[in-house]
């Protein structure tokens, strides 16, 4: 399913808080109709979200065949053309998170979460919907790189950190295990960061790697989706068009630059009853 209507991440968090009820003041973001009412059709009572680092629109496109899971996902249920409102993963997955844009949450950098605490007037714009939820008393959980989830320790009900590693395959592969385990506690809402694709668009000169990294990303969100429950859906986005892109874009069409220029990434939104019901 295609949809053309203007979207934009900072519009998840907001559509988050009304599937799962969860009380947060309105921020900049807008909740998505369509998605709600899916969700509400599908009786959704849990959400997870896979932010898939590096992952435009265009790229998505391009990678689609062989990303086999995530394509079932998008013909199942909404596959969006998304605005990221930054050019760096913190800033972009802050705003995901809190539903406002970077010059309003002011999260540039990790550090910038404790210190942005601090100002009162800006504070309630750096809450994540993670923290909202937990202080809804709903079941909150972040899967991420250590420092990010060191920011959060105490926040929210489990935020757990993956050490860095220099096999970027293997810090996804940590991430996918230790976030089956949250979904196996029965966790209500949980995130988590897919990194290998942006490691090899800055590290990698070749095409080889990214599709192995997209291979890769597939299988990790096929073996999530074998442990969630029925009445979850499931969110995979990117955070901003691909790094290092003078490398990427050689053969890109007009389309695609543009694309890349407008900072689109891809949104795909499935519920795991209709994912796995039709076929
Ligand atoms: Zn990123």
């Amino acid at each position: 399913m295609n949809s053309e209507f203007d979207v934009e991440l900072i519009d998840i968090a907001p559509t988050i808080a009304n599937i799962l009820k969860i009380t947060m003041p309105e921020p900049t973001g807008k909740i998505n109709s369509a998605l709600s009412n899916y969700a509400q059709k599908n009786k959704v009572k849990k959400v997870i979200v896979v932010i898939v680092d590096s992952l435009g629109y265009s790229l998505y496109n391009h990678l689609e065949h062989n990303m086999p899971t995530l394509s079932c996902l998008a013909s199942k249920g909404f596959f969006y053309k998304c605005k990221s409102p930054a050019t760096t993963t913190t800033p972009s997955i802050a705003s995901i998170l809190t539903g406002y844009y970077p010059s309003e949450h002011q999260i540039n950098f990790t550090k910038d979460i404790i210190i942005e605490r601090k100002k009162t007037l800006s504070s309630l714009k750096t809450k994540s919907i993670l923290e909202w939820g937990h202080q809804s008393g709903i079941a909150s959980s972040l899967i991420i790189e250590a420092e990010g989830a060191k920011a959060m320790e105490g926040l929210i009900d489990n935020a757990i950190g993956i050490p860095d590693s220099k096999d970027i395959l293997e810090f996804d592969a940590m991430t996918k295990k230790l976030s089956i385990k949250e979904i196996l506690r029965g966790t209500t809402l949980i995130v988590l960061h897919l990194r290998s694709i942006d490691r090899y668009a800055h590290r990698s000169n070749t095409w080889i790697d990214i599709i192995k990294a997209g291979k890769s990303i597939d299988t990790n969100v096929h073996d999530l989706l074998k442990h969630l429950d029925s009445n979850t859906l499931i969110f995979i986005c990117g955070d901003h068009t691909i790094h290092s892109a003078e490398k990427w874009l050689i053969n890109a069409t007009e389309d695609e630059k543009t694309s890349h220029i407008q900072n689109n990434v891809a949104l795909i939104v499935c519920s795991t009853d209709e994912f796995l019901n039709k076929g």
